[in-house]
């Protein structure tokens, strides 16, 4: 409660006060809305600092600003530590961002878990990535005591059941449940690959309405899953949003293929960086043609940008590849315009689930 002096009204709006309910929507936040429009949506992933200065989130994500429909916070990548997703969220959306929470398994129970994912409701999040997460063997806390009481399917399960049925886990009832879009993680690009679109079909049977996958730097492999995907009329069911990055040069190139999990990187594109003049620029054309290709796949959603380290040339990748068509994503500069410019509910949406 409030000390008797405070009238809650003159706090004012929040400048991440969730969008109007919209028929058939599960979030009230931009990134549903754009991708049930039809548009080619754009999400970027945000680098988490080390260190509990709130500039150093803010300075980052400026880079994002006006090219992108989501902003993910990362928990815990690679079983590193960095500043937590929860309060990157917090910071996010009190400028008025649209970010993304990702929720890894490995280091939370469910009590832990769904008590955030109410926080960060309340705190204006209208999208989670629900992740299983990488194992405490691969960061830089092998000693770590890993958690995993949940994985990324029982956890998409988890969330739904509390947006849905109102309820946690326990069967507790929730008074005001969590408005959120429910994302899950995929990876066409490593092995077992015939499973991948069966297992992305096992995501959305628990929940899942999109999919940010990883890093994409072979087409003809992301065609081959999305075929997959498309027989299993999958596609019709979720959106996915493909995972892009430039590399900034072959040597970074080579260490990521042997020592990130899951990551894919075909000779022929380090072949490229290395016959560079400037290999940091070849690799952002690299990845603004990869985005063009990627647009032309049928069934893709979207683009999800992991520029590591190089937010400051999000923007540009965004502007070449030319995917936002003349749309224009959020800007703080323009927040009332950008917020009045969602198209009446008349407008037809993609309806799905
Ligand atoms: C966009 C994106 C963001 C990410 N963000 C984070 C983050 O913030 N924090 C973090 O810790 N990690 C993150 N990761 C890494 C991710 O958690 C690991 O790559 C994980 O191994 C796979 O994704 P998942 O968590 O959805 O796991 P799941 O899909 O639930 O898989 C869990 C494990 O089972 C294995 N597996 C899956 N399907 C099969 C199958 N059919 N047969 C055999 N084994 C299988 C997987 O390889 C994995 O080891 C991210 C990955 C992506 C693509």
């Amino acid at each position: 409660m409030l000390p008797p002096n405070i009238n809650p009204v003159d706090l004012g709006p929040s400048p991440a006060a969730p969008l109007p309910e919209l028929p058939e929507h599960s979030s009230r936040g931009r990134l549903e809305r754009v991708l049930r429009r039809g548009e080619f949506a754009v999400t970027a992933e945000l680098n988490p600092p080390d260190s509990a200065n709130p500039d150093d989130v803010y300075e980052r994500v400026a880079h994002f600003d006006g090219w992108v429909d989501g902003i993910n916070a990362t928990d815990g990548s690679g079983a590193n530590c960095h500043m937590s997703s929860v309060a990157i969220c917090a910071l996010l959306t009190r400028v008025g961002y649209s970010p993304i929470l990702q929720i890894s398994c490995r280091d939370y129970n469910r009590i832990a878990i769904q008590g955030n994912v109410l926080g960060a409701a309340a705190l204006g999040v209208c999208n989670v990535l629900a992740l299983t997460g990488d194992g405490v063997q691969s960061g830089d806390h092998p000693e770590a005591k890993p958690v995993f009481d949940l994985d990324s399917t029982s956890l998409l399960a988890t969330i739904k059941k509390m947006r849905d049925d109102r309820t946690f886990l326990s069967g507790r009832k929730i008074t005001d449940p969590p408005r959120l879009f429910l994302g899950a993680a995929e990876n066409p690009f490593a092995p077992p690959y015939d499973w991948r679109a069966l297992r992305l079909a096992k995501k959305v049977a628990a929940g899942a309405q999109y999919f940010q996958t990883q890093y994409c730097y072979d087409i003809p492999m992301l065609k081959s899953f999305m075929q997959k995907v498309r027989d299993m009329g999958t596609h019709e069911k979720c959106f996915i949003l493909v995972g892009v990055g430039p590399l900034p040069s072959a040597k970074t190139a080579r260490w990521m293929r042997s020592n990130v999990a899951g990551v894919h990187i075909p000779d022929d594109v380090i072949a490229r960086l290395e016959g560079a003049e400037n290999q940091k620029a070849e690799g952002i054309k690299l990845c603004i043609e990869l985005i063009q290709q990627i647009r032309e796949v049928e069934g893709v959603a979207g683009v999800h940008i992991m520029a590591y380290r190089q937010e400051e040339s999000v923007g540009h990748i965004v502007q070449e590849s030319g995917v936002l068509a003349g749309r224009q994503p959020f800007r703080r500069a323009f927040a009332t315009a950008a917020d009045s410019e969602m198209p009446p509910s008349s407008v037809a949406t993609r309806q799905m689930m």
